[in-house]
C-alpha cells in the first residue's frame, strides 16, 4: 500500500490504496496488481494521486465512495480512517464550503478572467500590455487543473500564432478571452458563446436592464 505523505494526511486518509494508479499516458501494466480501476472522469494529478481540481463533483464522490467500500470491507472499525465523503449523491448538495471540483473553479476562474478583460483599458500602453501578458503567461502554468492548463497552453501557442493573446485595448482582449473560453466550452461539448455579448454579459449588464 502506498504511504501518504504528512501533507496530504488529512486530504487523502482512506483512499491509500488507490494511490497505486498512474496518471494517464503511463503504461497499464506498470500499476500494482491490487489496483482498482478507477471511477469513471477522475483525472490524476502528474504525481498519480487523484486530482480535485481536475475532476467534477460526481465523479469525486464515486472514487470517496469506493474508497470508503474498501476501506470497510479490509479494515476493523478500530482502524479504519474516516472518509470525508458527503452523504448525499447530489452535486447541487455539495455545501458551500468544500473544495472546488473543475466545475466550481472553472466558473469562478471565468469570472475573474472576464472581469479582468472587462477592467482592462480601452487603449492599452506597452506596460499594460506586458503585465497582462505575464499574468497569462504564469496562469497557464499555474491554472490548480493540470488537464485544462495544458490544454490552455498548447491552444496560446497554437503555431500560427493565430491564438496569442490581444492585448491592445478592452475590446480584443475582451473578445480573445471569449474565444478562449469557447475553445473550451467546445472541447467540453457546450454551447459556444456568442462573442458579439461579451462586455453586456461581462461588463455594462445586459440591454434589458435585467442588471441594473
Ligand atoms: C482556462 C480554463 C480551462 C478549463 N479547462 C477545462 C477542461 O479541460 N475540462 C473541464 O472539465 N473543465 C475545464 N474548465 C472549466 C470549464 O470551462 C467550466 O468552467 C466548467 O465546466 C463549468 O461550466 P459552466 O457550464 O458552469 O459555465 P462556464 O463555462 O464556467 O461559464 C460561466 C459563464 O460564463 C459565460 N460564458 C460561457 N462561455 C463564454 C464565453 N465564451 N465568453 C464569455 N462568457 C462565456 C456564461 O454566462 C456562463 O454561464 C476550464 C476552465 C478554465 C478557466
Amino acid at each position: 500500500m502506498a504511504e501518504i505523505p504528512p501533507q496530504m494526511d488529512s486530504q487523502y486518509r482512506g483512499q491509500e490504496h488507490l494511490f497505486n494508479q498512474k496518471p494517464p499516458g503511463i503504461a497499464k501494466e506498470s500499476q500494482d496488481n491490487d489496483s482498482k480501476p478507477l471511477p469513471k472522469g477522475v483525472v490524476l494529478d502528474k504525481d498519480g494521486k487523484p486530482c480535485r481540481t481536475c475532476t467534477s463533483v460526481a465523479s469525486w464522490r464515486a472514487l470517496t465512495r469506493q474508497a470508503r467500500a474498501e476501506s470497510s470491507s479490509t479494515s476493523t472499525p478500530t482502524t479504519s480512517a474516516p472518509v470525508a465523503a458527503p452523504a448525499t449523491s447530489s452535486p447541487s448538495a455539495t455545501p458551500a464550503d468544500c473544495p472546488p471540483d473543475v466545475e466550481a473553479l472553472g466558473r469562478c476562474t471565468w469570472t475573474l478572467l472576464h472581469s479582468m478583460a472587462a477592467a482592462y483599458p480601452e487603449t492599452a500602453n506597452s506596460e499594460q500590455q506586458n503585465d497582462m501578458r505575464g499574468f497569462l503567461k504564469f496562469f497557464s502554468r499555474l491554472y490548480p487543473c493540470w488537464v485544462c492548463a495544458d490544454d490552455f497552453q498548447t491552444w496560446m501557442a497554437h503555431p500560427s500564432g493565430r491564438n496569442q493573446p490581444k492585448l491592445k485595448g478592452r475590446a480584443e482582449f475582451g473578445w480573445w478571452m471569449c474565444e478562449a473560453h469557447n475553445e473550451v466550452n467546445r472541447k467540453l461539448g457546450k454551447k459556444e458563446f456568442d462573442c458579439r455579448f461579451w462586455e453586456e454579459r461581462w461588463r455594462t449588464g445586459w440591454k434589458d436592464g435585467r442588471c441594473d
